[in-house]
């Protein structure tokens, strides 16, 4: 279990109740049917899991978990609506 924030530039120590806890599910199969279930987690802070998720990616062989920046939310619009002056 994950004891610390997986930000390697936070130095964050895991609290139950804070932050976000992400469980890595890797289902391992061959055509008989043969399936394997590979289990891991990792934590991310209060602060970190504002900005940044787990994303998968795949190179060749290796199976990789990348934290990647969210993007930045674009500031609501607000809308005006009229209503038709008859
Ligand atoms: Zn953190």
């Amino acid at each position: 279990m994950a004891a610390r924030c997986a930000n390697p530039a936070c130095q964050a120590i895991r609290h139950e109740d804070e932050g976000k806890l992400f469980r890595i599910e890797v289902e391992l199969g061959d055509k008989a049917g043969t399936r394997k279930l590979k289990t891991g987690s990792l934590w991310l802070c209060r602060r970190c899991v504002r900005k940044m998720n787990p994303k998968i990616e795949v190179a060749g062989n290796i199976v990789r978990v990348l934290l990647a920046a969210i993007p930045a939310v674009p500031a609501p619009v607000a809308r005006v609506f009229r209503t038709p002056v008859n």
